[in-house]
C-alpha cells in the first residue's frame, strides 16, 4: 500500500524533537510522500532544507491567508524568484479565509491573486485554504487559470465541489472524516466520485478521533483511509491506490 499525505505542516516547531522518528514510522506504514505547504516567508528556508534532507517530503511555497498581516510586497517578489529557482511541487498554502473576521479581505484577495498568477506562469498546481470563501475563490480561479491543485480540508457544497473538479482540482479530506458528527463532510466523501478525493492529515492540526486532543501526525493517515473505506463500503487498499493516483496526477508526481 502506498499513501500520500497531501497536506502536512511537518516543518513547524511542534515536530522539531521527533521529526525523523515520525518519518521512519510513516515509511513503515506505506506513506510514500508528504506534501509540506508553507505558511509565511520566514519559514521557507527551513521548509526547503527539510525537504532537501528527506526525500519523502515535497515542498510547496506560498503565503497563507490566515497570516495576511505578516506578508509584505517584498515577500511576494521573493516568492516569484523562489518558485523559479527552487522548483517546488506546488504554490501553497494560498487562498481566502473569510471566516476569521479580522483578516483584511481586500489584502487577502490581492495576495491570493498575485500567487495565482505565479502558479500560472510557473505551471505549478496550487494548494488552497478556503473558509467561507468558496464562491470568491472559484471566481478567481476562473479568471486566472492555473494547472489545477487541491482544495485542502474541503468543506463546501456538492455544487462547489463540482466546480473545483471542472477546474482540474481534487478535494482534500482529513481527520474530520473520523468524527461521526461531521455529517456534511462525511456525506461529501461518500457521494463524490473517487477520482475527486485526496487524503491529508493537516498535522499538527485536526487530529483524528482516535487521537483527539493530541498533536496530529502524518503517521495517522491510514486511520483517515480506514474512515473513508467504512463510509464508502469499499476496500481500503483499492481506495489507497486510487487516492494516491489522484494525488500524483494533480501534483505531477510519478505514481
Ligand atoms: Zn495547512
Amino acid at each position: 500500500m502506498k499513501l500520500i499525505d497531501t497536506h502536512c505542516h511537518l516543518d513547524v516547531a511542534d515536530f522539531d524533537t521527533d521529526r525523523s522518528a515520525i518519518l521512519e514510522r510513516c515509511r513503515a506504514t506505506g506513506i510514500s510522500g508528504i506534501v509540506v505547504p508553507a505558511i509565511q516567508a520566514a519559514g521557507w528556508e527551513k521548509l526547503l532544507e527539510l525537504c532537501r534532507q528527506e526525500t519523502i517530503l515535497y515542498p510547496a511555497l506560498g503565503l497563507h491567508p490566515v497570516f495576511i498581516e505578516s506578508h509584505t510586497d517584498a515577500d511576494l517578489t521573493e516568492l516569484g524568484d523562489k518558485l523559479s529557482s527552487e522548483n517546488p511541487l506546488a504554490v501553497g498554502e494560498i487562498g481566502l479565509d473569510f471566516f476569521l473576521a479580522d483578516l483584511d479581505p481586500r489584502r487577502q484577495q490581492e495576495i491570493f491573486e498575485a500567487q495565482l498568477h505565479f502558479a500560472q506562469e510557473t505551471r505549478l498546481p496550487v494548494l488552497l485554504h478556503v473558509r467561507k470563501a468558496h464562491d470568491q475563490v472559484l471566481a478567481a480561479l476562473r479568471r486566472i487559470r492555473v494547472p489545477g491543485g487541491i482544495a485542502h480540508a474541503f468543506n463546501g457544497s456538492m455544487q462547489q465541489a463540482q466546480q473545483y473538479l471542472d477546474l482540474g482540482f481534487k478535494l482534500g479530506f482529513g481527520g474530520t472524516l473520523t468524527y461521526e458528527r461531521s455529517s456534511k463532510i462525511r456525506h461529501l466523501a461518500h457521494d463524490l466520485p473517487i477520482e475527486a478525493i485526496v487524503l491529508e492529515t493537516d498535522a499538527p492540526d485536526m487530529a483524528v478521533s482516535q487521537h483527539r486532543g493530541e498533536r496530529n501526525s502524518p503517521e495517522y493517515l491510514p486511520e483517515i483511509l480506514a474512515a473513508l473505506a467504512e463510509l464508502r463500503q469499499e476496500d481500503a487498499s483499492v481506495l489507497a491506490e486510487q487516492t494516491t493516483r489522484n494525488a500524483c496526477e494533480v501534483l505531477g508526481l510519478p505514481n
